[in-house]
């Protein structure tokens, strides 16, 4: 049985998917989807030779090696052109995933799916999608074993050369939503607009560190630390009142 974080994203991947699963660890996620007759193929990459190792094990003993291609190699070089249409990357921080997405942009030509779940930096991976004719299409919000986890779905915008991207910007996601472009990218559009009790979790959890840190600079006499003080306190004000 998966974990409610994998399930999840499993949930999302469009039936029939031509899947690259990249940093796939133990292979999890695509032998879930190909036992259930759920995507075309998948290819399995992963850029470490243990849990390569542990990827090969898990699709051998599901009798799944048609499907199911393990590759080593480093983000989405194990993929070639064309070769699938759905790319899921989860479990690892957001600037990792920026620059997998980045170093593989050749390879994102006839992808029309990404399904992208950083542990951390998530407004780094929305503002990748907003800056590269990405469209967020969902965003999901859930928590597991005490720690939050978001995941972003995106989808090509139509001519993305031709189209004007300003129209998928965030702002028109949230139209009720209060907050700043650069707030929302942080936060996120749909997460916001929906404000579920997870999200709202996490931004109080997000407020207390916040409110920690303010303490310990309030410890300190140095210029530096007032003006810091004063900057986080603003922030924690804003945060409030989108909240
Ligand atoms: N995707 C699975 C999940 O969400 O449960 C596994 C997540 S695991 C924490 C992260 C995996 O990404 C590790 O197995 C690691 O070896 C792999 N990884 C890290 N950087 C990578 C890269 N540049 N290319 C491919 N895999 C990578």
């Amino acid at each position: 049985k998966l974990s409610k974080r994998l399930q999840q994203i499993a949930d999302l991947v469009p039936n029939g998917a031509r899947l690259a699963d990249i940093g796939s660890d133990h292979a999890l996620l695509p032998v879930h989807l190909a036992e259930r007759g759920m995507i075309a193929f998948a290819v399995a990459g992963e850029v470490n030779e243990g849990p390569l190792r542990a990827a090969s094990k898990q699709v051998c003993e599901a009798g799944l090696t048609e499907r199911i291609d393990v590759r080593l190699g480093d983000g989405l070089a194990v993929i070639r052109p064309g070769e699938v249409d759905v790319i899921t990357i989860a479990g690892m921080g957001g600037a990792l995933i920026v620059s997998i997405l980045s170093a593989g942009l050749p390879k994102l030509e006839g992808v029309r799916t990404l399904i992208l779940q950083p542990n951390v930096g998530e407004e780094a991976v929305r503002r990748w999608l907003v800056d590269h004719g990405w469209f967020l299409a969902k965003e999901h919000i859930l928590e597991e074993d005490g720690k939050i986890y978001e995941i972003l779905t995106a989808m090509r915008v139509p001519n993305a050369e031709k189209a004007n991207v300003e129209l998928y910007a965030p702002r028109q996601l949230a139209p009720s939503v209060t907050a700043s472009p650069d707030r929302l990218l942080q936060m996120g559009p749909y997460l916001l607009e929906q404000a579920s009790d997870t999200f709202i979790h996490k931004w109080l959890l997000e407020l207390e560190k916040m409110e920690r840190i303010c303490a310990q600079l309030a410890l300190s006499e140095a210029e530096a630390s007032r003006r810091k003080e004063a900057e986080l306190r603003e922030y924690i004000a804003e945060t409030e009142d989108i909240l």
